[in-house]
């Protein structure tokens, strides 16, 4: 999971919809949470709302260009993946795409 903030990021995105088990809430605070628009989290409230697997606050196309339009407020988990972690690549060799520059 991504904050989508490496240079690879903007035209990957494949982290963010590679597993709905993915974008769970685990630390954040209750005013973190507020910030997030409710039409996107999850019904049981454990985590970002996901069509598939695919997290609904994704914008863009997979491997093309990509944006989180929850930037800002995006959960933790979201904030500590880095690029070329293993669950980055992960994610990027299901969508066939290689490493992260
Ligand atoms: S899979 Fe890796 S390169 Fe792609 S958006 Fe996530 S962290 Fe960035
Ligand atoms: S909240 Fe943003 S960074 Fe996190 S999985 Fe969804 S689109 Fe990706």
């Amino acid at each position: 999971m991504s904050g989508l903030t490496g240079a690879d990021c903007q035209t990957c995105g494949a982290c963010c919809a590679y597993s709905s088990d993915w974008p769970r809430f685990t630390m954040e605070s209750e005013d973190a949470l507020e910030k997030i628009p409710p039409h996107l989290v999850a019904g049981d409230l454990s985590g970002m709302r996901c069509d598939g697997q695919r997290c609904s606050a994704l914008d863009g196309q997979i491997g093309v260009a990509t944006r989180c339009t929850i930037y800002e407020v995006r959960p933790q988990v979201c904030r500590e993946c880095q690029p070329n972690d293993e669950e980055c690549l992960t994610a990027r060799w299901a969508y066939g795409l290689g490493r992260s520059d």
